[in-house]
């Protein structure tokens, strides 16, 4: 975790969510007071923790949650278990969160957390303890109007569960503490897809008021997880034609089209790398995605994958749609203004995932579950008055996607912060 490849990716997160957030502070005259308290985290705990692995031995791994911000609600944000799971890099994604959650104006705030740990390399024995303790560490921080879990890199509904249980074994029956949980505990219809939801309302939206066509549209997609796969046959089945797709493994790519339903089955039902899909077109490397010439380019695994050093000059777009969080670096971000290829930002593109995981906080705290239709529904009101709200300022200002996004989540922030006055009382996370 000391290695200088870790500290660059913690750097460079941190470095383009506070790049972004000068712009915009400059944008909105930000006093400097208010600059310094929203940059800075509202609150960082580290934790130890300790575990008694399977052969006997223990293992003392290191845990983190950073609350960035919870002047609109309680702190909202994923837990990763991550070999380089670190703080700064957790604070980078807890202000991300803060910001998006403020864009779609949902009542929360921004969190982050992580234990440094690889999970591939855990039994389901030692994976839960991981949990229950990490939980246990960090639950005075925690509650449903304090500061509420969602999975992330390495955590899934079933680590929701074990954080459900381990909380509620001081707070009480508390299944609004975590969301993503398994929809037995309490988990909404329509979490599993609603990220890559988001990212397809975000991509239509923008293809009727700019006329870049979605349907028979060429798309290129980095990532087949729960986002990338879950928009790829979205879109697919919007006629959208798919021509690239990858994984850690490799790209696949038909300039005709892939078959994404079969796509689907091979690399998201049965967990099989993307190179090896047996279908019309061939495989490309991951480098060569980016060459692929398509209308919508949607990176939606990694951040920091779209650098000035490979290939923000030469991508071959006309719309760029970030599924994964900051997967365009700063200065990228102005080459692609520069020759004219939108950005559509992260924490507008993909909040579809936050924004039903408030409803099933919602949900739960009424203890009344909602049909799917009533989850997509209010999900695409959402997702389409935050898309209007950026496009006004874009059309006003002649600002870029992010730049617009930015300037309303920071106005937001700041005014809940003023109104509540004490920065000492920022209760919802206090
Ligand atoms: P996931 O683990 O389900 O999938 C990640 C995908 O990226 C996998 O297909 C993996 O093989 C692929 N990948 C990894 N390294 C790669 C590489 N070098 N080249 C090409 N592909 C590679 O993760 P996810 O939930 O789909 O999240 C993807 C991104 O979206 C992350 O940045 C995450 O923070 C962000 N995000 C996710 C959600 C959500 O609800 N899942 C919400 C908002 C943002």
């Amino acid at each position: 975790m000391t290695s200088t490849v870790l500290k660059r990716t913690s750097m460079t997160t941190r470095a383009i969510t506070r790049s972004q957030f000068d712009l915009a502070a400059d944008l909105l005259n930000l006093e400097d007071y208010m600059r310094q308290l929203l940059v800075r985290p509202f609150r960082s705990l580290t934790v130890e923790v300790p575990v008694r692995m399977d052969d006997g031995s223990y293992q003392v791994l290191e845990g983190y949650r950073v609350q960035h911000n919870g002047a609109r609600g309680p702190c909202k944000g994923g837990v990763r278990y991550h070999p380089e799971a670190d703080e700064l890099e957790v604070l980078g994604l807890a202000t991300t969160m803060t910001w998006k959650t403020a864009l779609l104006d949902i009542p929360f705030g921004g969190a982050k957390g992580g234990v440094q740990v690889d999970p591939r390399g855990l039994s389901t024995r030692e994976l839960e303890e991981v949990t229950r303790v990490f939980t246990s560490r960090i639950s005075l921080a925690l509650g449903p109007y304090r500061d509420i879990p969602a999975p992330d890199m390495g955590t899934n509904a079933q680590v929701m569960a074990w954080m459900f249980d381990e909380y509620s074994k001081r707070g009480g029956y508390s299944p609004a503490v975590v969301t993503g949980k398994p929809i037995a505990l309490g988990g909404s219809l329509g979490r599993e897809e609603a990220t890559g939801r988001g990212v397809m309302y975000t991509m239509q939206y923008f293809s009727q008021d700019y006329g870049v066509p979605l349907k028979g549209g060429t798309v290129a997609i980095q990532g087949f997880g729960n986002v990338g796969a879950h928009l790829a046959r979205l879109l697919h089945e919007q006629g959208a034609k798919i021509i690239a797709v990858s994984d850690v493994d490799g790209g696949f790519h038909n300039d005709g089209g892939i078959d994404i339903p079969r796509m689907f089955q091979h690399a998201y039902v049965d967990r099989r790398p993307v190179p090896e899909f047996k279908g019309e077109g061939g495989t490309i490397t991951n480098d060569q995605l980016w060459n692929v010439s398509c209308d919508w380019l949607a990176p939606s695994a990694l951040g920091g994958v779209i650098t000035k050093e490979k290939n923000a000059s030469t991508i071959d777009c006309k719309v760029v749609v970030e599924g994964a969080n900051t997967p365009v670096t700063p200065i990228s971000d102005k080459i692609l203004d520069d020759r004219g290829i939108p950005v559509l930002p992260d924490f507008l593109a993909n909040a579809g995932g936050v924004v039903v995981s408030y409803f099933e906080w919602v949900q739960n705290l009424q203890q009344h579950p909602w049909s799917i239709t009533k989850v997509t529904e209010e999900l695409e009101a959402k997702m389409r008055v935050a898309y209007d709200d950026v496009r006004k300022i874009v059309e006003e200002k002649g600002v870029p996607w992010r730049t617009a996004a930015f300037t309303i989540s920071l106005a937001r922030v700041a005014e809940a912060e003023r109104l509540r006055g004490h920065h000492d009382s920022n209760s919802a996370s206090s």
